[in-house]
């Protein structure tokens, strides 16, 4: 069998500036980087503010397990099958992060014949937006540290500094640092640590934002520390807004590049679903709406992490109302969530995938909360038996839920063709009425408790001394009138990792709550989830290469 970066490298791709005029773009509005990555202005978007809007898709899936499920190569592959169809179809996915990529998964750019085009560029620093979202990140650091050494006249307290130094790469030995040791000349000694860059505030502003003087406000309202009074301090107190602004004029702009069908695809912003809101950017889908009939999206994660706050985030900031969601599951997965370990997956086993069904299910119920109608793709595997495709089949029509096949990781669009009328025939009966599930002027608590017992089926809520203390602070300076975010563990519904399937009788333990001012939500973090992954035993760099010739392996 070829490996994804085989079957990416006999891809014929096009130049990059045929991609842009099929969806209506002219070459004054591309900003080239090479022949087959562009930026495309902002000003685009200005201009085509008066054309209605395409239908926009989101691509789900059950909780995620390491058997692996395939929302990016079902969402490339939709898009390529809509196109098929002849509908004008774009897809919009999130930026790979280096972390996973050296990590555990390897590329994030799809796989088989799904996949998004040059997926090495893409994979590993693309057009450069996350380096530029770690310096200016860090920038902020960096002038809050000087603000200190200097004299700290805003009497910054230096216990209570919340801004985080970022890096994108997976890296627990720098979670917990001092920094400023040796002596007056280095600076003002200070416990402080790093975050994975895609975790960053800044990325989570680059994606909400609508554009330039969005941008800029956002970023003037990040909290960046407490003074000794306890009242905020923000970037803009330390004048960090105008450079930190400036350092993202350019990673401001959706990247297009193509898919191994030469269809449009516009990649940009890359956010965690389970660390922060998991979903690319605002200005990019809302371009993608403009040029296209159709535009497939990618939440990050399971439906209980990614399109929960796809929903309550980020459709609810930008005014975005989704018309269809495409549930991924796959009958390896599911068997796991049936008790199966994964390394007995290979043989047929009906028992534990009758079982773990009921994950999908809870997942079907929530997207139905946000008044949006769903059909369940299953992504089939090579190792997929017929008779566990007709079980998983006949659960799902059980359920009264639309279910397709989908072979597009094996055929591409092709394989898509089918899940790509059923979308159509769903958009087109008009039955989705968006809502969102909460009301972002609730309290704290109800929205969490929402969530908890609504989305993952919780019990209830139980809060450490940090986490209520922190509530009352926000309570207090007016700051908790803001929709949740929540930081969760991807693998259960639940927040411990163990409890596959679909878990009852549990409670959420929420640890701490953290405001993100600028990107205009709450962190809520539970159980011990960390902003700072770290690599696996044996790590997907290890079989990592490029031949003198320039061949590249291991990129999976
Ligand atoms: P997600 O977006 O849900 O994290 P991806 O689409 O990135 O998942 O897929 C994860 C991995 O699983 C990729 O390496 C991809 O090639 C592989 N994969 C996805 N679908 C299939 C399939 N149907 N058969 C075999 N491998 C697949
Ligand atoms: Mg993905």
């Amino acid at each position: 069998m070829k490996t994804d970066v085989q079957i990416a490298n006999e891809a014929k791709m096009i130049p990059i500036m045929e991609v842009a005029k099929k969806i209506g773009i002219e070459e004054d509005d591309l900003e080239l980087y090479g022949n087959y990555k562009a930026k495309v202005s902002l000003d685009l978007l200005e201009k085509q503010k008066e054309k209605p809007d395409g239908k926009l898709v989101l691509v789900t899936a059950i909780n995620p397990t390491p058997a692996g499920e395939g929302k990016t190569t079902t969402n490339i592959g939709l898009s390529m099958g809509l196109n098929k169809i002849g509908k004008k179809a774009i897809t919009t996915l999130r930026e790979p992060s280096l972390g996973p990529c050296f990590g555990v998964k390897g590329g994030a750019a799809g796989g088989g014949y799904s996949q998004v085009v040059p997926m090495e560029d893409i994979n590993l620093h693309f057009t450069g937006d996350i380096h530029a979202i770690t310096t200016a990140n860090n920038l902020v650091a960096a002038l809050l540290d000087n603000h200190i050494h200097q004299g700290n006249k805003l009497k910054i307290d230096t216990r209570k500094i919340v801004w985080k130094r970022v890096l994108d790469m997976n890296d627990r030995a720098l979670r917990n640092i001092v920094v400023g040791l040796r002596g007056r000349a280095n600076g003002v000694p200070r416990e402080d640590g790093f975050d994975i860059s895609v975790a960053s505030e800044v990325m989570a502003i680059l994606c909400l934002a609508t554009d330039l003087d969005d941008l800029r406000q956002r970023i003037s309202k990040m909290i960046v520390a407490y003074d000794l009074d306890g009242n905020p301090v923000t970037a803009d107190d330390i004048e960090a807004t105008g450079a930190v602004t400036l350092l993202l004029k350019d990673a401001i702009k959706p990247n297009l590049v193509q898919t191994i069908e030469n269809t449009p695809a516009f990649i940009h912003g890359g956010p965690f679903a389970n660390i922060a809101h998991g979903c690319n950017s605002v200005i990019a889908t809302k371009l993608a709406l403009k040029l296209g009939d159709y535009v497939v999206t990618e939440a990050g994660f399971g439906a209980d992490l990614g399109a929960e706050k796809f929903c309550n985030i980020k459709c609810r900031f930008a005014g975005l109302s989704p018309e269809a969601v495409v549930i991924v599951a796959t009958v390896r997965a599911l068997k796991m969530h049936g008790g199966l370990p994964k390394k007995e997956l290979e043989g047929e086993n009906l028992e534990a995938l009758g079982q773990g069904i009921e994950n999908l299910e809870k997942h079907i119920e929530n997207i139905a909360k946000f008044g949006i109608s769903s059909v369940v793709a299953i992504n089939k595997f090579p190792t997929d038996t017929e008779n566990e495709i007709n079980l998983l089949r006949e659960k799902s029509e059980k359920l009264g839920v639309n279910v397709v096949l989908s072979e597009v990781w094996a055929n591409g669009g092709d394989g898509g063709v089918e899940l790509a009328k059923k979308v159509v025939e769903i958009v087109e009966e008009k039955k989705s009425c968006f809502a969102p599930l909460y009301d972002s002027n609730e309290s704290i608590k109800t929205k969490v408790e929402k969530i908890a017992k609504e989305i993952y089926g919780a019990s209830g809520v139980k809060y450490s001394r940090k986490a209520e203390k922190k509530i009352k602070e926000l309570e207090k300076l007016k700051l908790d009138k803001m929709p949740i975010c929540m930081a969760k563990t991807q693998y259960s519904l639940s927040d411990d990792p163990t409890l596959l399937g679909r878990p009852s009788e549990f409670d959420i333990s929420i640890a701490d709550v953290i405001v993100s001012a600028g990107a205009g939500f709450i962190v809520v973090l539970t159980g011990n989830i960390m902003r700072m992954p770290g690599l696996p035993k044996i790590p997907a760099a290890n079989n990592m290469a490029i031949t003198k010739d320039g061949k590249i392996t291991g990129l999976f």
